[in-house]
């Protein structure tokens, strides 16, 4: 780690209110549930006190998203159309307020929501905004209908971002909306209510409920509920598989990864390198697509390992408001123990452990990044989802052995590719059992692409048509 001028971004371009209701029906209301904090984990400082919405709040909100549901997808799309640009509008115009909240309530770097998370979370809003009006022709038939209330959960990885996945595509198809962010980022979720509201949209269209897993599952559960979309573990999602079995209630599961980057002897190194470390180390490794296990060629191992090494030497980490910062905090004290204890696994299985020198902060939570090396498939690292900064390193000789190496883990969301043959790219991509497979390039999102896994991973498509696809009755 080398010395550097910090450029701090300033927190008060944020107005953080020290308690925020439910939003429902337009307003925000006060949950009945036991309000919970949330803290900015890079300092563990209480940010807010935060509503929990109880299954009767949830109710409310569902009947208000019934009731608007009927005025919403009766406008013509071009209306609906109207309202999501001017929620892009203004996303972009409130660009540094958002990218500030979501890196004090998230930990992510403010580089990456500045440059990454408000971006697209804006480019989805006028995505789906041009599709509003022309859903008879996006090949569905003439007269594609929406849903109804769409029950939508997310995760705390990409709190903004995950919500414009789900109510872009939503919206624009007529469906209105009750949204549960998860309980350690709910502060971008609530600010979207705000803009939900300077942009005019009807009452009842988007509704947030604040909680923890009771008031997930009371969203899932509504029998007035007409469609599930759910990201998070595969864990949870197998409890909302089971949840929704047996109801005539369409459901989305987009869940965990375990993504393999390839890297065969003829790829660029330096190129390879770069790709290799925004693959695990982009957002802390709290992405569910991130590049976890580097499988690489027997004959470049040393050379790729030592280039990493320096690589990583040269990331910051530290205060996420600073701009020169790579590498942030871990969102939580539960997500740190679980990446410690996966960590400490790795050791005592045989792999060796590596970290650049690197001093931690005193406060808050903070995980170096770490490399494994001499890691055999059957470790708990190679097989279970880190979702931290964890890198585990495979060697493979031949095509065929990094592709069985590739596909041998229970899920299947991404893969990377480095090599400088177009043919060997095409050869191992359609051998990949992953939803999403970058070639010479890794974490490349665009929404007009379709995103989501294969097995464990979850089933159904987020982004581009099929998104839309997935709130439609075609
Ligand atoms: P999580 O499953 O613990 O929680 C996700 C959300 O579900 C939270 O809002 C949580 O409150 C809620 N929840 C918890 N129990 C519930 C229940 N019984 N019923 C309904 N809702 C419930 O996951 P997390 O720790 O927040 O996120 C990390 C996971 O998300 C990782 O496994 C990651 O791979 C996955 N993820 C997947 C994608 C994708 O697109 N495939 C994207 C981002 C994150």
């Amino acid at each position: 780690m080398f010395e550097y001028a910090p450029a701090p971004e300033s927190r008060d371009v944020v107005d953080i209110k020290p308690a925020y209701g439910l939003f429902i029906d337009g307003e925000f209301v006060d949950g009945s549930g036991p309000s919970f904090k949330t803290v900015n984990p890079a300092t563990e400082e209480q940010l807010a006190e935060i509503a929990t919405a109880s299954s009767d709040d949830v109710d409310r909100a569902v009947r208000a998203a019934r009731k608007a549901f009927g005025v919403w997808s009766a406008l013509p799309g071009s209306e609906r159309a109207k309202y999501l640009f001017r929620i892009a509008r203004i996303i972009q115009e409130r660009a540094r307020e958002l990218a500030v909240l979501e890196t004090l309530d998230n930990g992510k770097p403010i580089r990456e929501s500045r440059d990454v998370d408000v971006p697209l979370v804006a480019a989805h809003f006028f995505y789906y905004a041009g599709w509003a009006d022309k859903l008879g022709y996006a090949g569905f038939g003439p007269d594609p209908r929406p849903l109804g209330v769409a029950g939508q959960v997310i995760p705390w990885n990409f709190p903004l971002l995950m919500l414009a996945w789900k109510v872009a595509p939503a919206l624009a198809t007529g469906n209105t909306v009750v949204l549960k962010p998860a309980e350690t980022t709910p502060l971008t979720a609530l600010l979207f209510a705000d803009i939900c509201r300077q942009a005019d949209l009807p009452p009842g269209v988007v509704n947030i409920v604040t909680g923890a897993g009771e008031t997930g599952a009371a969203v899932v559960a509504h029998p007035d509920v007409n469609k599930v979309a759910f990201t998070g573990s595969t864990e949870v999602g197998r409890l909302i598989a089971r949840a929704v079995a047996g109801t005539d209630k369409k459901l989305t599961l987009e869940l965990g990864g375990k993504a393999a980057n390839i890297v065969y002897e003829d790829a660029a190194i330096d190129q390879a390198v770069e790709g290799v470390v925004n693959g695990i180390f982009f957002n802390q490794g709290h992405v569910c697509c991130a590049g976890s296990r580097l499988l690489v060629q027997e004959s470049i191992h040393d050379e790729l390992l030592d280039a990493l090494k320096r690589r990583l030497g040269t990331l910051r980490l530290g205060d996420p408001l600073d701009k020169n910062t790579d590498i942030g905090a871990i969102n939580s004290a539960e997500q740190l123990a679980r990446i410690r204890e996966l960590s400490d696994s790795g050791e005592a299985e045989g792999a060796r452990r590596w970290s650049p020198a690197c001093e931690l902060p005193e406060r808050g939570y903070w995980f170096p990044p770490t490399v494994f090396t001499g890691v055999a498939q059957s470790h708990r690292v190679a097989r279970e989802e880190i979702f931290g900064p964890v890198l585990s390193v495979l060697t493979f000789r031949t095509p065929a052995e990094a592709v069985e190496k590739a596909n041998n883990t229970p899920y299947g969301l991404s893969a990377g590719i480095w090599t400088e043959k177009g043919s060997r790219i095409l050869w191992t991509a359609e051998r990949l059992r992953a939803g999403v497979v970058w070639a010479n390039t890794f974490n490349r999102f665009d929404p007009a692409s379709p995103f989501g896994g294969y097995k464990e991973s979850g089933h159904g498509r987020e982004g581009g048509l099929h998104g839309l696809e997935a709130y439609l009755d075609v």
